[in-house]
């Protein structure tokens, strides 16, 4: 029996498994198709601490990653199709087993918000996308759409516009999410127009997307954009599905307390899950770090 386990493979996740694993608790960290998450798909972080020229995801997921090993943590890449949380004993069961442990600390993440216009899912993987540093590569020089107005919509427009792209920002408001310094960086940039107070209506298109109906939410006026690709960054939801009989809020997030309990004990969240005002990478491997803390204290009452 593992003393923790820990689903999800993000920079919550990764953090907890280095603090547990550190602490000589055996630790397991179930991860899917990639580690670090989200922010392995940044295609560059600027305000994680400790690097002043910033770093990609990919070098800082690979880099908490074999931290991580380092100390011992098991890192396994299956996805936890189910959990068993209440009791003593608690349940993670993949396709191929079913693995027990004392503590769980639950760091699923967040999955991208759809718009949930027309075109928008016959088009996806057709020019749809949910991530620029994925794809934005296949349209370089290529005219293309954001839609957002946050930190993903932004860091999105300015990689495209790095790819020589020529860069639509759509944005619902005339003003961003995004920290304010973003505003100029986006209006300097000579390969990106910006859209503000406008919402897409429809992708449309034959076999691939070919453009976007669009329309200014003050005026009601539309237009037809022609576009080859558009990236969808209209925030996150919460991967909380797995988690049954654990208290959630309206959207989905899971609720805990300061130090990262849920309402059932044993059961720890931390990161983009939770009910949390701040999604950074920054605050997730510090809610990871807590949680693991906690699972500890937890751990070391039961065995006393
Ligand atoms: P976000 O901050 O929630 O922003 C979502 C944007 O999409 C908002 O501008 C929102 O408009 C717009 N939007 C939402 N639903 C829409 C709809 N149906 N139609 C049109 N527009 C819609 O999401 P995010 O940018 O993905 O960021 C998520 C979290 O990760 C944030 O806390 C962010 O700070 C963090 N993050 C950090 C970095 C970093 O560099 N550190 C990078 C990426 C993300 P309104 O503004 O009008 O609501």
């Amino acid at each position: 029996m593992w003393d923790i386990i820990i689903v999800g493979g993000g920079p919550a996740g990764l953090s907890a498994a280095l603090y547990a694993s550190r602490a000589g608790y055996g630790t397991l960290l179930l991860e899917g198709a990639f580690s670090g998450g989200q922010a392995a798909l940044t295609s560059h972080i600027d305000n994680y601490p400790g690097f002043p020229n910033g770093i990609t995801g990919e070098e800082l997921g690979a880099a908490l990653d074999s931290q991580t090993r380092r100390f011992g943590a098991k890192i396994k890449r299956a996805k936890a199709l189910s959990l068993s949380l209440e009791g003593g004993v608690k349940r993670v069961t993949t396709k191929k087993e079913v693995l027990e442990c004392k503590a769980v600390i639950l760091c699923m993440g967040a999955s991208p918000r759809k718009l949930g216009i027309e075109g928008e899912e016959r088009f996806t993987g057709l020019g749809v996308s949910y991530c620029a540093t994925c794809d934005g590569a296949f349209f370089k020089g290529q005219s293309v759409i954001v839609v957002g107005g946050g930190e993903t919509a932004v860091h999105d427009a300015l990689y495209l516009a790095q790819l020589k792209c020529d860069v639509h920002l759509v944005h619902r408001r005339d003003e961003l999410r995004a920290v304010r310094s973003m505003r100029e960086r986006l209006e300097k940039d000579p390969c990106i127009t910006l859209h503000w107070d406008t919402i897409p209506l429809e992708f449309t298109g034959d076999d691939k997307i070919e453009g976007a109906q669009l329309q200014n939410v003050k005026t009601g006026k539309t237009c037809f954009l022609p576009t080859s690709a558009a990236f969808v960054a209209v925030g996150t939801e919460p991967r909380s599905a797995l988690a049954e009989g654990v208290l959630k809020n309206e959207r989905g997030a899971v609720i805990t307390d300061e130090r990262m309990h849920t309402n059932i004990e044993g059961v720890f969240a931390a990161g983009d899950v939770r009910d949390t005002p701040f999604r950074q990478v920054v605050t997730a491997a510090a809610d990871g770090a807590l949680a693991a803390n906690e699972a500890i204290a937890f751990l070391a009452v039961q065995t006393r």
